[in-house]
């Protein structure tokens, strides 16, 4: 992305919000965007993410102009190319662990064998497939937030975008997410973690941080 502006309208004024921002991530990057509470951290994450639009500047994903796109586009866009993990998981309560990964797999158009056959190597990969038709309450945390990461990898997105991930669970559980991290990073994923704290944004291989909107270099 270059010149990035993003404000918010509050009343009658305006909350300018990212000021400038201009940041590349190579394919099979692993980064970390480090920055303090209310920075814009994920006012950025939800512009990377095509859940919101930018003001001012360019934002090229992946070979698209998606300063250019229409609403409807973005929503292809992100089911396409982003995979999200959130601090609080955000999984579907009423549906099993499967259902929960095969989802982005259905939102694409295929069919329900398919994307069960489609999804068993990533299930295997993160240890769920004793936990398959468990509900989100039967889990720990540490296991939900591996359903979420889960389905955020099923469909190959170009960017795994995680805002907080280890932000809800224990020291334990949270150096598991990090671990798993670490070697989707050397499977070649292009991850994107957002934290306000150093010790989490120290795993990654880039460190970017981001100050009242400001996108510094380390
Ligand atoms: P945290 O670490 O607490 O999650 P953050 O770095 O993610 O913080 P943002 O959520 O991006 O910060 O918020 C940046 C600023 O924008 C804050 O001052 C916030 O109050 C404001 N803001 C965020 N979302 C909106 C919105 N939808 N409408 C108006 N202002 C907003
Ligand atoms: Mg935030």
């Amino acid at each position: 992305m270059q010149n990035v502006n993003k404000s918010y309208k509050m009343g009658s004024g305006s909350l300018h919000v990212l000021k400038d921002i201009s940041l590349t991530v190579e394919q099979g990057e692993y980064l970390a965007i480090l920055g303090p509470s209310g920075s814009g951290k994920s006012t950025l994450m939800n512009i990377i993410g095509c859940m919101d639009v930018l003001d001012e500047g360019t934002y090229n994903l992946d070979g698209v102009e998606i300063e250019k796109a229409k609403e409807k586009e973005l929503t292809n866009i992100r089911n396409q190319k982003i995979g999200f993990i959130f601090q609080k998981y955000h999984l579907i309560p009423t549906y099993n662990v499967l259902q929960n990964i095969v989802m982005p797999l259905l939102m694409r158009g295929m069919t329900l064998k398919d994307a069960r056959d489609a999804s068993m190597d990533t299930i295997a990969m993160l240890g769920l497939a004793e936990r398959i038709d468990h509900k989100p309450n039967e889990l720990s945390g540490g296991q939900q937030q591996r359903v979420a990461i889960a389905r955020a990898l099923v469909g190959q997105p170009a960017i795994l975008l995680a805002d907080e991930p280890t932000g809800a669970l224990d020291r334990n559980s949270g150096k598991e997410v990090l671990k798993l991290f670490q070697r989707l990073s050397d499977m070649g994923n292009t991850i994107v973690m957002i934290t306000h704290d150093l010790s989490v944004a120290e795993h990654a291989k880039r460190v970017v941080r981001i100050v009242d909107g400001e996108l510094c270099e380390n």
